[in-house]
């Protein structure tokens, strides 16, 4: 199994900016140090194009960003100020699910170190979200006919807001957002299937209902591929998720969906999506499940070289 990473470019961040971007660089080195993966296997993302880029993305936007002139109103909404970092990171944070999507095909599954950018929506961004990473790699692997009918299943405990805009009138992608109905977006889009949880929601709630409607995903799609975002805002440690997971509970949710999709020989590709908990080494323990979970289901490995 194959895990990309694009956790180079540091952003500048406004004042007492609380997004935790050292997430990246620490999980992939957990990856590394705790041997989930060796050293061959976890590579660097190059950066989508812009022709990728507009798979999905309307060209004025695409251009926007290129160019820097982004309005100060949409910078906002983005939440990080425009910067030649910012756009180099949001290429290869997109071009790292790229990467993971060509690679599940061959392995069952691959990951992205980072994305899982769900709130950026066709013509602009949100929510800390420049591009949106699923919505392009989608896309492209229709384009190239590598699937057809392909499945989101969105697990950050935001909802899939963008996606779902994007993908509205597509009845080839199907958007699955299961989150919480108090949360940000907090003027929410219309998925194929939404499951809003109420604050408070744990594991004893949450791994059955997810098991439910994994199921009613497949029944009523039959992907033949699935992006998940494994965002780790759900854990009950988390300073914006409302909810109250645990860590085992989020590894168990792991489990249901990478579980299931590999018993269907569907490939995954994953996205890491949110995380926002003050001890960022519970973050980086519940991204590195995730990826433990996937790297015990690949069905083929890459060489040693
Ligand atoms: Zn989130």
């Amino acid at each position: 199994m194959l895990a990309f990473y694009s956790d180079h470019f540091v952003l500048p961040l406004p004042e007492g900016h609380k997004f935790p971007m050292a997430k990246y660089s620490l999980l992939r080195k957990r990856i590394l140090a705790s041997g989930i993966l060796p050293a061959s296997h976890v590579q660097e993302a190059t950066a989508a194009s812009w022709d990728d880029l507009r798979l999905i993305h309307t060209p004025e936007y695409v251009g926007a960003v290129a160019a820097g002139t982004l309005e100060r109103d949409a910078q906002r909404r983005i939440g990080f100020p425009w910067s030649p970092e910012m756009v180099e990171r949001s290429r290869r944070s997109v071009g790292a699910t790229l990467a993971a999507s060509r690679a599940a095909l061959r392995d069952g599954v691959a990951a992205n170190l980072a994305g899982g950018t769900h709130h950026a929506f066709a013509d602009r961004g949100e929510g800390y979200c420049v591009f949106n990473d699923v919505a392009v790699a989608a896309r492209m692997l229709q384009c190239e006919g590598a699937a057809a009918r392909i499945a989101v299943v969105d697990c950050d405990v935001h909802q899939g807001n963008g996606t779902a805009a994007i993908f509205r009138d597509d009845p080839t992608v199907f958007t699955f957002s299961m989150h919480g109905a108090q949360n940000f977006p907090f003027r929410k889009e219309v998925s194929d299937l939404d499951v809003a949880l109420d604050d408070g929601t744990g594991d004893a709630e949450y791994l059955p209902l997810l098991a439910h409607h994994l199921e009613e995903v497949i029944a009523r799609h039959r992907p033949d591929f699935v992006f998940y975002l494994a965002g780790a805002d759900p854990y009950e440690g988390d300073r914006l998720g409302r909810l109250k997971m645990t860590i085992a509970g989020l590894r168990r949710r792991d489990e249901v969906v990478l579980h299931r999709c590999a018993a269907l020989g569907v490939p995954v590709a994953i996205s890491m999506s949110g995380g926002y908990a003050p001890d960022i080494d519970a973050i980086v323990t519940i991204h590195a499940n995730t990826i433990a979970v996937a790297a015990s289901l690949a069905t083929t490995t890459v060489d040693e070289a």
